[in-house]
């Protein structure tokens, strides 16, 4: 089985906590082909050696592009820690990426504790789960 795709994006005041979140998931984030919006996937490079793929920075089009992913089938699961207290310039784009894993059924976690449950899933990186994708 080909590695699991997942994305991994937070906004600025949320990416000490995903940075935490990922060190405390080490063995299970390599198991997968992971990719990131600019600045949150070089950080979480850099500060756990692991290898990210990056996107273009939230703002300036990475939102889209991991929804680019989503629509061609790519992506296996998002972890997005958005922040609920501060606006943002892109707005729209966050709401579109939000929106495509309505559309194509994508796990998504927005928070930490959603997304240790979800990567502690015994389903998660099993070959007994099959995700269901709609057909539109
Ligand atoms: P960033 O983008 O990782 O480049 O900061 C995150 C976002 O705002 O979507």
């Amino acid at each position: 089985m080909s590695k699991p795709t997942i994305a991994l994006v937070a906004h600025d005041h949320k990416k000490p906590d995903l940075l935490a979140w990922a060190n405390a998931n080490m063995q299970r984030l390599e198991q997968c082909r992971l990719v990131g919006t600019g600045t949150t996937g070089g950080l979480i490079a850099e500060q756990t050696g692991l290898t990210v793929q990056r996107f273009k920075s939230g703002p300036l089009g990475g939102d889209q592009q991991i929804g680019a992913l989503i629509a061609e089938g790519e992506l296996d699961a998002l972890f997005f820690f958005w922040d609920p207290l501060n606006p943002a310039p892109h707005d729209p784009d966050v709401k579109a990426l939000l929106r495509l894993c309505s559309v194509w059924n994508v796990p998504v976690a927005c928070n930490r504790s959603t997304a240790d449950l979800l990567i502690t899933s015994p389903l998660f990186l099993s070959l007994d789960y099959q995700r269901e994708v709609p057909n539109y």
